[in-house]
């Protein structure tokens, strides 16, 4: 639905994890911003990560306790039910992020259920939007017909995207097998394109500890904040005013914004609290928000990085949203499970997108060209080397047909690949986006370095926690779930209409 009432963000001073003084900040800022709950309230915090090597990648349970208490306190008895429900990194159970951030005791606590996304119906969405990148996309059953929906980001960097806040945790929203089309060149896009499925009535933001310089393992920043907002382009850009960034350089907060979501003048903004905006921002002063392209980020490490444009130049000389950023998070995951890594990765190079340059490689040193739209026509230690797109037009793309790849496929397929092209220099892992996982499992088997998939720490909560996924998820498929649920619109008004659903997956 389009934000119609006034959009107020609310800065307040807090400065520890207690759920209880959480509870009454979040309280009064509903009540300020007039709010009470009704029907099927979701709140959705952001796991994209959890446990002790992610610690400040999450929404902490602390903070969740806190609003979810706050919401019962506001209800005068419209509220017919109230969960807690997220979609993690792609590959990884969200069962698995919610008990490494400690949700289950939590949740039993405050007496409200998890809602793994990619366990439930997904319902088919139809965008009606001119500027839409297809025309139906679907999401959980459970945010397709939420009534009340709160949105409980943590405040953090993104390196490919700068920030994510509000707007951008929508692509949590989303099981993998969705997530992943249109997760490209066009990322900023289809984050904006989500917006129409459904906006949050309320945003309460994790910035008591907030995470600077990337996503996925970001340094830990004490800013001892909370914000609450009603909108989210005005909320986003007050967090942006907030880091010293300016919202219009912020593609998917600028686009929501174009799209007629909320502005993002300040003056237009409501801002309050017990913390000023010149306050909060002496506390941000100098926060990195860690977006940097690949060839740069690499520099002084045994990996050289080539990025050349993707597809659709005409939209962005560099695929933001896609192969090249996976990359770099992946490294910071194998950073984090092996300490040599660095040192261990033999001297390789990564080559993204139309790359027209010289490949500075030696005989020996492996070439790998990552996604669909590498191509190169050149030379690699002198012997000639055509790579071809392979890119498939969005379009071809059917959100209906999409298929889901676990990790234990992923595994077995680049084992495959790299033990086939053992003497290869040259290796092409096809796909786009190629993940964050397959890449991370690329540069295990060329490095020779730990899995984190395998780690002894995780291996068996993780596995226990895919084998319950995979379970509930063929339970589901076998007694026959009718997959037809009442449609909602593009606005996230109940449709009469039945679209059709697809199982979880
Ligand atoms: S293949 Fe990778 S780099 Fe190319 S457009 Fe797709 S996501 Fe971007």
């Amino acid at each position: 639905m389009r934000p119609s009432t006034r959009p107020k963000v609310i800065l307040r001073h807090c400065d520890s994890y207690d759920p209880e003084r959480i509870r009454r900040i979040v309280r009064d800022g509903m009540a300020e911003l007039g709010l009470r709950p009704r029907g099927r309230t979701l709140l959705k915090p952001n796991l994209v990560a959890s446990g002790p090597l992610f610690e400040h990648a999450f929404t902490r349970p602390e903070f969740t306790e806190g609003v979810l208490m706050a919401l019962r306190d506001r209800d005068e008895g419209q509220m017919t039910e109230l969960r807690v429900g997220e979609r993690c990194g792609i590959t990884v159970p969200s069962r698995f992020a919610f008990e490494g951030a400690g949700y289950p005791a939590m949740l039993d606590r405050v007496g409200v259920k998890p809602c793994y996304f990619e366990e439930e119906q997904q319902v088919e969405i139809r965008y009606d939007h001119p500027e839409r990148l297809r025309d139906y996309v679907f999401t959980p059953e459970a945010v397709a017909l939420t009534d009340f929906f709160v949105n409980c980001p943590k405040f953090k960097a993104h390196p490919w995207t700068t920030v994510t806040f509000s707007i951008k945790a929508y692509i949590g929203i989303q099981d993998d097998r969705h997530r992943l089309i249109d997760h490209d060149h066009r990322l900023n896009e289809k984050i904006a394109d989500l917006q129409h499925i459904v906006q949050p009535e309320l945003i309460c933001i994790d910035a008591i500890t907030a995470g600077e310089g990337r996503m996925l393992t970001p340094i830990p920043r004490d800013l001892n904040l909370i914000v609450i907002g009603n909108n989210q382009v005005a909320f986003d850009s007050v967090c942006c005013a907030i880091i010293g960034v300016d919202p219009k350089t912020v593609d998917h907060i600028r686009i929501t914004s174009e799209r007629g979501f909320g502005s993002m003048d300040l003056d237009s903004i409501e801002i309050s609290g017990d913390v000023t905006l010149d306050e909060a921002r002496k506390r941000a002063e100098g926060f990195k928000v860690g977006l940097i392209r690949v060839e740069k980020y690499f520099e002084g490490t045994h990996i050289t990085a080539y990025a050349g444009p993707p597809p659709e130049p005409e939209h962005t000389q560099y695929c933001w949203g896609g192969c090249p950023g996976a990359i770099e998070e992946a490294i910071e995951i194998l950073r984090l499970y092996d300490a040599e890594c660095d040192q261990k990765m033999p001297r390789m190079h990564v080559v993204f997108g139309a790359y027209d340059g010289p490949i500075d490689a030696r005989p020996g040193e492996k070439v790998v060209f990552i996604g669909d739209c590498a191509t190169f026509d050149g030379e690699v230690a002198g012997k000639p080397v055509q790579i071809r797109s392979k890119y498939r037009d969005r379009a071809l793309k059917d959100p209906h047909v999409a298929k889901h790849d676990d990790i234990y496929v992923k595994m077995a397929k680049v084992t495959r690949k790299l033990a086939s092209a053992s003497e290869d220099q040259v290796v092409r892992f096809e796909g786009c986006p190629v993940s964050v996982a397959e890449q991370a499992l690329a540069l295990v088997r060329l490095g020779g370095l730990k899995n984190p998939y395998l780690s002894a720490d995780n291996a068996l909560a993780f596995t226990k926690n895919y084998l319950m996924w995979r379970s509930t998820a063929m339970a589901k498929r076998l007694t026959g779930t009718p997959y037809q649920r009442p449609g909602v619109s593009a606005r996230g008004e109940a449709r009469p209409e039945l679209a059709a659903g697809e199982p979880a997956e």
